[in-house]
């Protein structure tokens, strides 16, 4: 057994009322209480914060973001910067999530600007990187992940790398029902924490990797036996109470 925590985020994307947010938070503060030997956390669209907080009391639920601005507080319209998320009792934050890479114009040096914001501001950052299906099958699935990783973490210094989270998360498995076999998620895992170990041997043995892309209660456990995967990040399960209770039941038993 390694000495990583395991890690469960529900990225709740763009859904869900007020109400829905409570009820989820809810949920899922119950669930965090019911497994203490991992960590458990929720992503609610930024105008659910405050209902998110509240309901989650003072359980150990981890509150997280799931976009920050590249910027400090300023003329900025339309943006919340990490000071506005802290007030809100958040911890961690989503940097490079694939469908703000596609579709929100969040390229690398965005992603990397973001990154060093969360850092500065005390926030854990919740690094995404994936290939999409036509870069594996034309074999770039390597050189894509390491150069995302590559142009997110070049400059940062070991005390800031060891405050980061990094998810796996290929692209053409995130809501499609498609998840990256085990052994695919385990080889890419480790590709990643052999590249970190060539800058620290230590802090690529503590730093934990999630693997995003379709995992369910039905699929979880086999994807978290892998010994590079230290969790998940889950998008659609996370929004069903019964399902993200499974994969944290899945998460809970002995790596
Ligand atoms: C995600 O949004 O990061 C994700 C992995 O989504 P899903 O679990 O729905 O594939």
């Amino acid at each position: 057994m390694n000495m990583r925590k395991r890690l469960v985020l529900g990225n709740w994307k763009m859904n869900g009322s007020r109400q829905d947010s409570r009820d989820w938070a809810g949920a899922a503060a119950r669930i965090a209480t019911d497994h203490p030997l991992i960590d458990v956390g929720i992503m609610p669209a930024t105008v659910h914060l405050q209902e998110a907080q509240q309901a989650k009391g003072n359980s150990p639920l981890w509150l997280g973001a799931q976009n920050l601005a590249a910027y400090d507080n300023g003329a900025y319209t339309g943006e919340v910067s990490a000071q506005m998320l802290l007030e809100f009792g958040v911890r961690a934050v989503l940097c490079g999530h694939s469908e703000r890479r596609q579709l929100l114009g969040d390229n690398d040096s965005v992603v990397k600007a973001k990154l060093q914001r969360a850092l500065a501001a005390g926030l854990i950052p919740v690094l995404c990187l994936g290939e999409t299906l036509e870069q594996r099958e034309s074999g770039a699935t390597e050189s894509v992940v390491l150069g995302q990783l590559d142009s997110a973490l070049s400059q940062l210094q070991s005390k800031e790398l060891e405050r980061i989270v990094i998810a796996y998360e290929p692209v053409w498995a995130i809501g499609t029902g498609l998840t990256a076999s085990p052994a695919q998620a385990q080889a890419v895992h480790a590709l990643i924490r052999s590249a970190i170990a060539q800058r620290d041997a230590i802090l690529a043995s503590l730093i934990r990797i999630l693997y995003g892309g379709s995992v369910k209660g039905s699929n979880a456990a086999e994807l978290f036996a892998q010994a590079d995967v230290d969790g998940g990040l889950i998008g659609g399960a996370s929004l069903v109470p019964s399902e993200f209770a499974a994969i944290c039941r899945a998460a809970s038993q002995d790596g």
